[in-house]
Parts: structure tokens; sequence; C-alpha cells
């Protein structure tokens, strides 16, 4: 084994001893890290620096109690993250989580994958993630707020527009920062606009913030597709997933020319062969907070079916996951490409599991990973900062221009660092090169710290 690829294994060993449950932290830890190792090669004196042990241990971890009362007064404790990874190259930005399934290993896994993403955007914005096992599903929106305001009661000491800026994620919406922002607020007694992004256009948001990430899959997709003179127009898409990133891809796809057929949520999936009524998705997820079952009562033509994974056993030619982590596998991955699959986008943060990952790059199946695919999110959130700053609200064409332009820049930047390190259409190896260059130069003249 070559001199680096040890490396990498000491690295991989060393976070496995150190904290031996947190599988999805060392799953994500893997897949960036085996896949620079011909930059490494390249540049030996980040081993000397030891950039890969610094890089790997956040830079701090804050976990805190968070204690709130229901609408029948019963006292409930949830925990409270914030994981702050890396500031290299600006404060921490990432979003918080509030789902039940949160814990230590799931935020260091999205936090480390933050750190690549927000270097990749080329904006100045480090790595960060944060959250709660709280599950604001069925809570009324006064429950949903005393638990905003019991765990930004906290989390308000170790934020601010240049330290941390948290934003949104699985479970929290426009309704959970607007929360969250007015108990800030209230504490500091300072109007900090840009201590959070993803807020509503009447304190201090962007427009397209919330199109972002959807959109801006669809923007790194069709960059890829167009170096292949291939169009999106009247392909059969599958998307997972019915949240905020979901339903702006299945509306951009759909712009761009292509036919959803389906989308998910945690219980099942929806399969609409005349392709996904996007009015009606929103009508459910985003207006009622319903379940997505209900679209087969407005569409009795379509068909629901239990169980989210099956989402994958639809004939597609591009499949779209943006519902969750590891919810697409191996078994899953062959299914797709034996259905016809030739092109996979991840819009969640690491949908596939590795071994799926390997598969389609194995296959020559065009993959676009998470980590730059689903970057224009942040990317936006970054624009919010700026027009906080500059006391300025863009137009929504101005700040999709950018997001665009930023799409493509990113795709390029992947698209380079692949042909120079040997393999072309390997954007994993790409992105991460790309992503990792950044942070370890502006660490590395910072000293050792
Ligand atoms: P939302 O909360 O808006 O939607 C999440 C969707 O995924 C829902 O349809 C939800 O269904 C489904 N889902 C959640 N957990 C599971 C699960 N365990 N199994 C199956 N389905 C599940 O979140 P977002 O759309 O914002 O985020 C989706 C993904 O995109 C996440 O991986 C997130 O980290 C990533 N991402 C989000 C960005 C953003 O700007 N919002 C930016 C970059 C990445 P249900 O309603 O049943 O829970």
């Amino acid at each position: 084994m070559s001199e680096m690829k040890n490396y990498v294994e000491d690295v991989l060993a060393l976070i496995k001893k150190r904290d031996p449950d947190q599988v999805e932290f060392h799953n994500t830890v893997k897949e960036v890290l085996t896949s620079i190792v011909p930059f490494l090669e390249k540049n030996p004196k980040y081993k000397a620096e030891k950039m890969l042990e610094r890089m790997v241990e956040p830079d701090r971890i804050v976990t805190f109690r968070v204690a709130w009362q229901d609408d029948k007064n019963v006292t409930h404790i949830n925990r409270g993250y914030r994981v702050q990874m890396n500031s290299a190259i600006g404060p921490y930005k990432g979003g918080l989580r509030f789902h039940p399934s949160v814990n230590l290993s799931i935020l260091k896994f999205l936090a480390f994958e933050q750190v690549f993403k927000n270097s990749l955007t080329g904006l100045p914005i480090g790595g960060g993630k944060g959250g709660s096992d709280f599950d604001p599903k069925g809570k009324s929106d006064n429950e949903v707020m005393r638990f905003c305001q019991a765990f930004m009661t906290e989390l308000y000491r170790h934020i601010g527009p240049h330290v941390d800026v948290p934003a949104g994620d699985i479970g929290v919406g426009g309704r959970e920062i607007g929360y969250l922002f007015g108990q800030y607020k209230r504490i500091r007694d300072a109007y900090d606009a840009a201590v959070l992004t993803g807020k509503g256009l009447t304190y201090g948001g962007s427009l397209t913030r919330t199109e972002a990430t959807g959109y801006g899959l669809l923007y790194f997709v069709k960059n890829m597709l167009d170096a292949k003179n291939i169009s999106l127009k009247d392909k059969l898409v599958s998307v997972s997933g019915s949240g905020n990133v979901a339903t702006y891809a299945i509306e951009k796809a759909q712009e761009f020319g292509a036919k959803v057929v389906t989308c998910s949520d945690s219980n099942g999936y929806i399969y609409d062969p005349d392709g996904i009524d996007i009015v009606t998705v929103k009508k459910i997820k985003e207006v009622e907070r319903g379940r997505i079952s209900e679209y087969e009562e407005i569409h009795p033509h379509s068909e629901y079916h239990e169980g989210c994974r099956g989402v994958w056993d639809v004939k597609c030619d591009i499949a779209l996951p943006c519902a969750t982590q590891e919810e697409l596998d191996l078994e899953s991955a062959k299914k797709l490409v034996g259905n016809g699959c030739q092109v996979v986008g991840e819009g969640a943060n690491m949908p596939s599991t590795l071994d799926a990952i390997e598969y389609f790059l194995r296959k020559g199946v065009l993959f676009a990973p998470a980590k730059a695919a689903n970057a224009g999110g942040v990317a936006v959130s970054a624009l919010e900062m700026s027009q906080n700053s500059e006391r300025l609200s863009w137009t929504f064409e101005q700040v999709d221009e950018k997001l665009k332009d930023i799409m493509s820049k990113i795709y390029q930047n992947a698209k380079q660092n692949a042909e120079e390190f040997g393999d072309p259409d390997n954007l994993v190896m790409g992105a991460n090169i790309a992503g990792f260059k950044k942070v370890a130069e502006a660490m590395s003249a910072q000293g050792i710290v």
C-alpha cells in the first residue's frame, strides 16, 4: 500500500477507535479521505502537517438540555447540539436538523460534509451543523415555538454573524427559523439579521433561498448532462422525498422538460405515470403539513405504495434522492441500473451508501455527489448574509442568476480536478479534492491551530 493510503487508513482507524459508535461519521470520512489519496500523494506536506487528523476533529461541539412544555403543560427534555467543525475559510455555516434520529454521529457527518461543500461554493464560509432529537411532526405551532425558544436560549451564546450562522435542514423550515430568530433577537436585544439564514422575506430573508437547493441540484445535473450532449427533455425522473429539496427539484426538472414520476415521504411513495403534480405536493406538504399518501386521493390514477425504499424500483433515466442519508443502498442501486437509470444526482446529504456509489461509478452512471450537487442551498444562504450586510434585497432573478453561475463553477471545479487526477468522470473524487484543497491551504497558512 502507498504511503498516503496507509496514512488515510491510520486516520480512519483513529476515528473508529476514538468514537466506535459513530458509523455515519466514519462512512463520510472514509468517502472523502480515500478519494483524495492522489492529491495527498502530490502534496506530502499535508501528512507532515497532520492535516487529516486536524480536519476530522471538530473545532468544538456543544451539547445542551432543551426543556419545554407541551400544550397540556407536560414537560419534555430533548438534547440540543451544535458541531462547529471548521472555520478556516469563514464563520461556521450549516443547518439545524430537528428529527428523532438526530445524534452526534449524524451531526458530525453532516458537519464534515458541510466543510467541503461550503469550500466548493467559492464563498467565505466554514462548516458546522446542529439540531435536536425533537420531532416537530404532530406538534402544534405553539409547541414548536416553545421548543425553538428553549433551544435558542442556550444556542445564542455560541452563534453570531461573524461566528456561526445556522440555517434550516430536515424539520427546520421557515416557521422554525422565524421562532429561533425572534428568540435570538429578544435575548441579544440587537438586530443581527445575518445570524440565521432561511429567514422570511419580511425580515431579511433572500428570494430564491426556498428553491435554492432543489433548483441548484438541477442546474448541476444540467451542467453534467450538457457536457455529454444529453438533454433533460422527456427524461423519466424518479425523486425521493417531498420536503424542501424534493419539491423544488421536481419543479425545476419539470421546467427543463423532464417527466418526474415519483415522490415520497418516510411512510411510502407515490407513482404518477402522468407526472407528479407539484401544486398538489406543495399543498399537502407546505400548506397542510400532511402525508404524501393524500396525493392519491386527489389524483386517483396515481399509486401510493407503503415503504419509501420501493421508490427505487420504479423505472427511470435519472434518479434524484432528496430525502435523507443512506436511503439508496447497493440493492436499490442495482435495481436502478438494471432498469436503465443512467444518471444519479444527490439532493439529500449522503443519500447513497458507499457501496452504492462505488457500483454507480463502476457501471458508468453519471453521478453527481451531494456535496457538490446540493450546495445551492448554502450558497444562497451565504448570499442572504451578503444582502443582510449590505442592507439590501436582490431580486429573484438576480439571486437565481448567481445560483446558476455558482453551480456551474462548482461543476467545472469538480470536473477539472477529476481530470487532473486521472479519473475524468469521477466527480466524487473531483469534488472532494476541490473542496479539500482550499480548506487545507487555508489551515496550512494559519499555522498549527
Ligand atoms: P424536509 O424536512 O423539508 O424534508 C425531508 C423529506 O425527507 C420529507 O419528505 C421526509 O418525510 C423525508 N424523510 C426524512 N427522514 C426520512 C427517513 N428516515 N426515511 C425516508 N424519508 C425521510 O428536509 P429537506 O428537504 O430540507 O432536506 C432533505 C435532505 O436534503 C436532507 O438530507 C438534508 O440534509 C439535505 N439538504 C437540505 C438542504 C436545504 O436547503 N434544505 C441543503 C442541502 C442538503 P417525512 O415527512 O415522512 O419525514
